[in-house]
């Protein structure tokens, strides 16, 4: 299929156009269902899946997709893919659906941008990390194929789950846990995915000169979290104390995670993160000893988001006020209703951070100011991580 550059639209033609402006999904819908080809340019050389991506409309995104739009088709004079123009939305989900359909995430734009440059630009750091993490579905596929009469690695319903799971750019230890959780099947068959996450770490850094790095340890954080799991869930058919009987994994994990040490800093999830980069088992690589440089040295960004600069890169601001206190998800939409000084996902999220908070909700409600001193000041942050970044670009 051939974009229509030189003719004159046709009025149907048109109205789709028109339809996408207004986000009127109904109309471009009954619309769809006589214009079969919708790999067709405007007077700006933009076909409807660039304007649907560049309004981050991911409904009609995924609508046009379904319609057979071709995902790298690109005529715009600034060469600008449907891709540039989501991340420059800020819209993650169009930016998911336009990878998953084949979206090329390495074509540059007349002035040499990527995709992920370009969202980087204008600030979608989101956007940046999911195109980043975007892992080609082919590469989870292949460990569901039985080789030599052997069993595979994965099993087959699985697939879509894990490949979900490993795109995941939140990497707190909790939301990781959540995901395992709420993605069906991965909580049956951990061992697994742990095994198929080792080997895809090893993959990455076996590409020579394509050697992916940042894929590598963030496929063996992941494995080193599920590696946690695993370890929880023995230990708790081995030894059953009444409390640990109740609790389910999640819980008892985010018990551990959360745990507040000296002025609130929480020291477990520190240890557990510098014991995972401990482990990695690519010790020669530059990003390895970046990480260790940035742990071992001052850090007041802490080990979490020493680790999630470099894995997501850089983040300009980090509005800790907006943060999910459970899992470390952005704008978390519930406050605590009672000292409405921290903020979580949903009740779920609360549930989970409740045998800690409720230490200091009390004081949180008379003193605001009071979490101020148990979280670490944003400027320092983000020129810990300017630093860190600086440095492993060297
Ligand atoms: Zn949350
Ligand atoms: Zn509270």
């Amino acid at each position: 299929m051939s974009a229509v550059n030189d003719s004159v639209l046709s009025d149907e033609e048109l109205k789709i156009f028109k339809a996408i402006e207004k986000n009127d999904c109904v109309l471009l819908k009954t619309l769809l269902t006589d214009q079969k080809n919708v790999n067709i340019v405007d007077e700006n050389s933009m076909t409807p899946l660039q304007h649907a991506a560049y309004k981050g409309n991911a409904e009609i995104v995924q609508m046009l997709l379904d319609q057979g739009a071709n995902v790298n088709l690109c005529e715009h004079q600034h060469k600008y893919t449907a891709l540039h123009f989501a991340g420059l939305s800020g819209n993650v989900d169009c930016c998911i659906y336009l990878l998953l359909a084949g979206a090329k995430s390495d074509v540059t734009n007349s002035v040499g941008r990527t995709p992920s440059q370009m969202a980087a630009f204008v600030g979608h750091h989101n956007c940046v990390a999911t195109i980043n993490n975007y892992v080609p579905k082919e590469n989870v596929d292949i460990f569901t194929i039985a080789t030599d009469g052997k069993d595979t690695e994965l099993p087959a319903f699985i697939a879509d789950s894990f490949h979900k799971f490993i795109m995941q750019v939140n990497i707190h230890p909790v939301k990781v846990v959540l995901n395992i959780h709420n993605y069906v099947g991965l909580g049956e068959h951990l061992p697994e995915c742990k095994k198929v996450l080792e080997l895809m770490c090893e993959k990455e850094m076996k590409k020579g000169a394509e050697n992916n790095e940042t894929m590598a340890f963030k496929f063996h954080y992941l494995s080193y979290v599920v590696g946690e799991i695993i370890k929880i869930k023995q230990k708790q058919t081995t030894n059953k104390t009444d409390d640990e009987k109740k609790l389910d994994i999640t819980e008892l994990f985010t018990r551990k995670i959360l745990k507040p040490g000296r002025q609130g800093v929480l020291e477990f999830m520190e240890g557990f993160i510098k014991d995972c980069v401990r482990e990695f088992p690519f010790r020669e690589s530059n990003l390895f000893r970046q990480i260790v440089a940035s742990l071992t040295g001052d850090n007041p960004a802490g080990a979490l988001n020493v680790l999630s600069a470099a894995i997501n890169g850089q983040r300009g601001f980090i509005d800790n006020a907006s943060m999910c206190s459970t899992c470390g998800e952005e704008k978390a939409p519930k406050k605590c209703s009672k000292c409405k000084v921290v903020q979580y996902c949903d009740r779920n999220c609360q549930r989970l951070h409740w045998h800690w908070h409720k230490k200091a909700c009390a004081k949180l409600a008379q003193n605001p100011e009071y979490l101020d001193k148990t979280t670490p000041d944003t400027n320092e942050i983000s020129s810990e991580l300017q630093n860190f970044l600086i440095n492993s670009e060297k």
